[in-house]
């Protein structure tokens, strides 16, 4: 669709556009404005401040600032459910503010699979550095809460497991408890706080409210895009260079409407997801005290499998357990104290697939039976490092199943436990419209272009070549750290 399509519409120019101002959109809006370039940035959600996060219920957060309340469903067996922000900051602003590096050998994996150079550990420390300093990336100790956390690294402690304290990008965390719906002390480095004040300091304009309907583009030149504003009118926004960074979802759908890449943008989303186990302990927990956690295992993180406590409050536990009998809830609500509730993240094997429809997306998950059997195991394993805890009785991830109250019975359960019967959410989604060669199934070349366009990068999750394993934000940030540095040298529309 080019811009003569759109003769009628009102029009404006911009040097850069930037859509989507998350963890990929902010690092290039800012990175360019150092630069001089003028960018402007066209973000979808609103722009929510600090004092209106801490004014605001966590329930009204989670429907302010996430899309469809966090509820995005992928289809599958089980069917589950994905969670992404939209908001200025992007999903950091509802994010665990978990950074971590990606592991020297995923890069030159990926590097040798993609055949994109460029992307190694050595062509990264400097941008991971840089995110690392600005964020005040730094281990969180326990404080004075987080007892979940510590009994969860104790229990790994006594199985001989390896676990380390968590890397996150806060400065001063008052251990609200709340990161998840919003950091209400703006103690959490979400892009809403660094990269983005910092971007609109250097003259990047952000444009809140302002949902980007359709690139533009003619003969493989892209020129701008069409947008809805506030209020729906919509713009033509004519550019020099436009950035993709909707997140790894709305990119490829934005994509696949605008007809770049219809067949390839979206048919390989990565995932990791995330099974709750809820465990009651024989001596009070408090786990709504402290921050998101403080210790994550890593014994099995070569196998995609992580393990942490989440955070918890009586409204997420509730809201966690709905689907259980109602005399096990009140029950477990009245030894609210005693509980710790604890994440297994597993990455997935099977790719889902997106589909842009009229009214939004189709997404359909393709687990594996692999993915099936790693889910088994990770909550076996899981349940075996919280008994080593101290764990009386476990409540698994399963609405009809029956707590278990020793390892025997985890080991039982995860015999009889059917695909189709687990409660899944995932948050990591990654890799779907990724760099690499296009005979290698690559959407995208070495500087985030899709294969055959002129004038357009990818610079969120999308464009990562593989999954991470890991939390995926200190990567996505590298990536585009890199993918802004080769654009300011290579110079626009250059090769
Ligand atoms: C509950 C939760 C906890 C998490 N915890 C961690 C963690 O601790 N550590 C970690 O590394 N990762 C974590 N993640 C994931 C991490 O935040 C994401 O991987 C990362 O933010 C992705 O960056 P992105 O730039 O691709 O997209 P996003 O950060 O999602 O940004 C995309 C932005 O684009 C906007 N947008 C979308 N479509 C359009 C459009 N058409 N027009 C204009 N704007 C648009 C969206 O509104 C959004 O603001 C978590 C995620 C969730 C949901």
């Amino acid at each position: 669709m080019s811009l003569r399509s759109f003769r009628k519409v009102p029009t404006c120019d911009n040097d850069v556009l930037v859509v989507g101002s998350g963890a990929g959109g902010s690092v290039v809006a800012r990175e360019l404005a150092a630069a001089g370039r003028q960018v402007t940035v066209l973000e979808e959600g609103p722009r929510v401040g600090t004092d209106r996060i801490a004014a605001a219920t966590p329930a009204e957060n989670l429907r302010r600032l996430y899309r469809q309340g966090g509820l995005t469903p992928v289809f599958g067996t089980p069917t589950l459910a994905y969670g992404e922000g939209r908001c200025v900051g992007g999903t950091t602003v509802v994010n665990g503010g978990l950074l971590w590096d990606p592991p020297p050998a995923l890069l030159h994996r990926w590097a040798a699979e993609s055949g994109i150079g460029g992307y190694r550990a050595a062509d990264l420390a400097g941008h991971l550095a840089a995110v690392a300093r600005r964020l005040g990336v730094a281990a969180q100790p326990h404080g004075d809460g987080n007892r979940d956390s510590r009994l969860l690294a104790a229990g790994a402690e006594h199985l001989g497991w390896r676990w380390q304290p968590s890397q996150r990008a806060v400065r001063g965390c008052l251990h609200r408890n709340r990161c998840t719906t919003g950091c209400p002390s703006g103690a959490k480095q979400s892009m809403a706080v660094s990269y983005l004040p910092e971007a609109e300091s250097l003259g990047a304009r952000i444009l809140p409210g302002t949902r980007v309907l359709r690139v533009l583009h003619r003969d493989g030149a892209v020129r701008g895009v069409l947008a809805a504003g506030p209020g729906g009118r919509t713009v033509v926004h004519r550019a020099r260079e436009v950035f993709l960074a909707a997140g790894p979802l709305q990119t490829p759908a934005l994509m696949q409407r605008s007809r770049i890449h219809r067949e390839t943008a979206g048919r390989e989303l990565s995932l990791h997801v995330n099974l709750r186990t809820v465990a009651r302990f024989g001596d009070p927990v408090h786990a709504d005290r402290g921050t998101i956690f403080t210790a994550q295992v890593h014994q099995f993180a070569d196998d995609g499998v992580l393990m942490m406590p989440s955070n918890v409050t009586r409204g997420t536990l509730a809201a966690a357990l709905a689907s259980r009998p109602p005399q096990l809830l009140d029950r477990l609500l009245a030894a609210f104290a005693l509980l710790g509730s604890y994440t297994t993240q597993v990455r997935l094997q099977g790719k889902a697939r997106l589909r842009a429809t009229p009214g939004g997306l189709l997404l359909r998950h393709g687990m594996t039976s692999a993915d099936h059997s790693r889910l088994r195991e990770a909550f076996r394993r899981t349940s075996e490092v919280l008994f080593a805890a101290g764990a009386r009785e476990l409540v698994p991830p399963v609405a009809t199943a029956r707590p278990l109250h020793t390892p025997a019975e985890a080991a039982e359960f995860c015999r009889r436990v059917r695909p189709a019967d687990w409660e899944l959410v995932s948050v990591h989604g990654m890799a779907s419209a990724r760099m690499g060669l296009p005979e290698r199934g690559g959407v995208c070349d070495g500087h985030g272009r899709p294969h055959g366009f002129r004038g357009l990068r990818v610079c969120d999750a999308s464009v990562l070549p593989g999954v991470t394993g890991i939390s995926p934000q200190g990567t996505v940030m590298a990536f585009a750290h890199e993918i802004a540095e080769r654009f300011l040298t290579a110079g626009p529309g250059r090769p």
